[in-house]
């Protein structure tokens, strides 16, 4: 085969070739985040309340110059990227000059499929071993001409694609990380059509892409909404069938019905205004299921605030702080209200109108993580947003036939078409 050989020198093993801004790894700790919204680091030894995400960085710098740990250039800044999906979190260290800021950045950044390799393995094996996906050995061998691992287990050979929603893609990473940067980033949704054109895959490769990359902007954070003091909105809504079957008006809502639409739930935690959101589609007779989700996500003793629905009636007596607000005569009472969870409703309803056309309900749940994830990630720059979907990348995948409900045709049911 003719491999050139990259030694490293802790164990002799070969990995690709660290090229120039490649972001270097700081280590992994271990974080629970706790019901109340706290983070627990059991590494750093110390829970920080919400939002940690600076606290926690600011201790990671400090624990960088405690270690004196050789960053190079030592003269450029050093930013602290936190991936926090669920229970692990991965400090990375970047170079902030050499990392992308811009699309445009990115694109010359990823054209380098050798450096894009790089990049996801540091993120996915941040001790730098990968691990074999067949034996869960960390014996490997890097075999830089085809650019895959080979196990020296089971003698065994893969990509860093393998276990990830880019498996079994024929499609580059140099490709696969710009869109990944083009979804995060674009306020209102990007079509399919956008993507084939933007990085010249066919059409019905980026509309796969897309979905895929949808499944790892899915928030899987067992964190808990509200506590005791804080105010969390719960309202439904109605999203899809014809545009002039839609109705903004509350009193409407919910009673028009309509063909092909969907009935969605939705939390917004307020947290003193960077608030968050949790969406997820219920059946058409959402009563118990809206319930249901609301005893499962919100902590007793929270403010919760509705609409005047009959559903929510009895969440006073179960622990919550239940008020609602009479949307026949007012929308707000003092800081009753729900506007917050009503603005989301709208850019959600602006996204899918305006970008996606029509939804059928069989993928709604995609776009639901789709605008739910942007929504949350709103306070970080493109490159935070890019650098949190990749850290949700592995572990996770979705085959054509399942994405298609086995059938090739059901692909035109997004309305986009093939
Ligand atoms: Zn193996």
């Amino acid at each position: 085969m003719g491999t050139r050989r990259h030694t490293n020198r802790r164990g002799g093993l070969r990995k690709p070739p660290k090229l120039p801004g490649s972001p270097s790894i700081f280590g992994e700790f271990f974080a629970l985040p706790l019901r109340s919204g706290a983070l627990h680091t059991k590494s750093l030894g110390k829970v920080y309340s919400p939002p940690w995400r600076g606290a926690v960085a600011q201790r990671m710098k400090e624990l960088i110059a405690e270690y004196n740990v050789d960053i190079s250039p030592p003269s450029r800044r050093v930013i602290i990227y936190l991936t926090h999906p669920a229970l692990s979190c991965k400090v990375l260290c970047m170079n902030k000059k050499a990392f992308p800021e811009t699309f445009q950045q990115a694109v010359i950044y990823f054209s380098d499929e050798d450096l894009c390799i790089r990049l996801f393995a540091d993120l996915r094996w941040p001790d730098g071993s990968p691990v074999c996906p067949n034996c869960a050995q960390k014996r490997t061998s890097y075999l830089s001409t085809r650019r895959i691992w080979k196990c020296l287990e089971c003698k065994k050979q893969f990509s860093v694609k393998v276990g990830s929603i880019f498996e079994e893609s024929p499609i580059p990473l140099s490709k696969w990380l710009p869109a990944v940067w083009l979804i995060g980033c674009a306020k209102n949704g990007i079509s399919s059509y956008e993507v084939h054109r933007a990085l010249g895959v066919t059409q019905k490769s980026a509309w796969f892409m897309l979905h895929r990359i949808r499944l790892a902007m899915q928030c899987q954070s067992f964190e808990k909404f509200g506590g005791s003091g804080e105010t969390v909105e719960v309202d439904e809504t109605y999203i899809g069938g014809l545009a002039r079957n839609m109705h903004r008006n509350k009193r409407a809502k919910g009673r028009t019905g309509g063909v092909g639409k969907q009935a969605v739930f939705g939390l917004l935690d307020r947290r003193n205004g960077k608030s968050r959101v949790k969406i997820q589609t219920i059946p058409e007779a959402w009563k118990n299921d809206a319930l249901d989700i609301i005893r499962n996500t919100v902590e007793k003793d929270t403010n919760l605030y509705s609409d005047e629905h009959g559903t929510y009636r009895f969440l006073g007596s179960e622990g919550f702080n239940h008020a609602f607000v009479r949307h026949a005569e007012f929308y707000v009472d003092g800081a009753v209200h729900t506007n917050g969870i009503e603005n989301f409703w709208s850019l959600l309803k602006r996204t899918i109108k305006g970008t996606y056309v029509s939804v059928e309900p069989f993928h709604m749940f995609r776009y639901l993580d789709e605008q739910s994830f942007r929504f949350n990630e709103r306070f970080g720059n493109d490159a935070d947003r890019f650098l949190s979907i990749m850290a949700q990348v592995a572990g996770r995948r979705v085959t054509y036939k399942k994405l298609t409900g086995k059938q090739e045709d059901q692909t035109q049911i997004n309305g986009e078409g093939i």
